[in-house]
């Protein structure tokens, strides 16, 4: 993914504005941790009570995740169309199935601007759990790796984080019929085949997804869409990505706040383009979790600069991530995901 769909002057005026906005709230945030020091029976208390309750509740274990970011990583680079890819796919598939589910390979070739990789065979897996309406909700990652010429990257964050998530997540959600039907979309050909992120070199399989549900005539059943990316980072910040619609956001982090985890949801808001953008293109929902500030203190920094300086480097290495960071998201997606399933229209 990139942060630059929009220019960047109006990204420093986006954070800019976060700021102002944020000062007040750090005001308010400063009440709420007086109140809650407050003798028994404040609604302090009442709350801190029932986020230990949602904590335990949720069943996401957060090893498990961390367990499959291991095997993924183990598998080395995991660019589309590598063998390690493969073998990544087969890990995730037989896993989905011995959670029972049933899970479609949607295979499809993608033309690539790279001299090197002009054809590549790529595939989406989605992994489906009925529900008590036919109607859809996505919950996507991608799974590939970025392809570099030069160096050895296993993004054990960008890919690999989510990823485990997901599979965490088909793990506890596959025990119930939830409301909507859910589709847990795995996408291949995320990143950019040929260096820089422009034009079409990019989101490969999301656009394959969005446009097959638009000629078999069923992008109008898919109601919501939540996307998770980088969402491993030992120090985890999520942005509010300014391109996801606005209600996902706030009902996103209205219960992240709920379960105690409200310090790793931002008020920081970033312009991101990412698998969600062609749901968003084509009327869907949809929400984009992730953490743009990997590596913020570390110094030696890659393409993200200052702030971001494991992305896209040699350094997106599974001693960077949590399984800590893992179940906070896991956590909220499922707390998240009956107040979504209530708003939809
Ligand atoms: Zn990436």
């Amino acid at each position: 993914m990139r942060n630059l769909s929009r220019s960047y002057l109006n990204r420093i005026i986006i954070v800019f504005m976060t700021f102002l906005l944020i000062i007040p709230f750090m005001a308010f945030g400063c009440q709420e941790k007086d109140k809650t020091e407050m003798p028994v029976n404040s609604p302090g208390d009442e709350r801190i009570k029932s986020d230990n309750i949602l904590r335990l509740d949720t069943g996401f274990d957060g090893s498990l995740a961390f367990e499959h970011v291991k095997r993924q990583v183990d598998f080395g680079p995991r660019y589309s169309g590598s063998q390690a890819i493969k073998q990544t796919r087969e890990y995730m598939k037989s896993q989905l199935e011995s959670f029972g589910l049933k899970v479609e390979v949607d295979a499809f070739t993608a033309i690539t601007p790279n001299p090197k990789f002009p054809k590549v065979e790529m595939a989406n897996l989605i992994a489906e759990i009925p529900g008590e309406k036919p109607e859809v909700i996505v919950i996507g990652s991608h799974y590939d790796t970025k392809w570099f010429p030069d160096i050895h990257f296993v993004g054990a964050n960008d890919g690999g984080s989510s990823t485990g998530v997901l599979l965490e997540l088909a793990r506890v959600l596959s025990k119930n019929r939830p409301k909507y039907t859910l589709w847990l979309t795995f996408f291949d050909g995320e990143e950019a085949m040929n260096g820089v992120w422009m034009g079409t070199d990019n989101t490969y399989g999301s656009r394959h997804m969005v446009d097959r549900l638009r000629k078999e005539g069923k992008i109008g059943s898919v109601k919501a869409m939540i996307l998770l990316d980088m969402v491993g980072d030992k120090e985890l910040g999520i942005v509010r990505d300014a391109n996801s619609v606005n209600w996902m956001v706030n009902t996103i982090w209205a219960n992240a706040t709920k379960l105690g985890y409200k310090k790793h949801f931002l008020d920081l808001g970033m312009y991101i383009e990412d698998d969600h953008i062609p749901f968003l293109k084509a009327g869907v929902p949809a929400v984009d979790l992730i953490d743009f500030s990997f590596g913020s203190t570390a110094s030696n920094c890659g393409p993200g600069g200052s702030g971001n300086c494991y992305w896209h480097t040699d350094q997106d290495t599974l001693d960077k991530i949590s399984a800590e960071s893992l179940k906070v998201v896991g956590d909220t997606v499922l707390a998240s995901l009956p107040d979504i399933a209530d708003q939809i229209r």
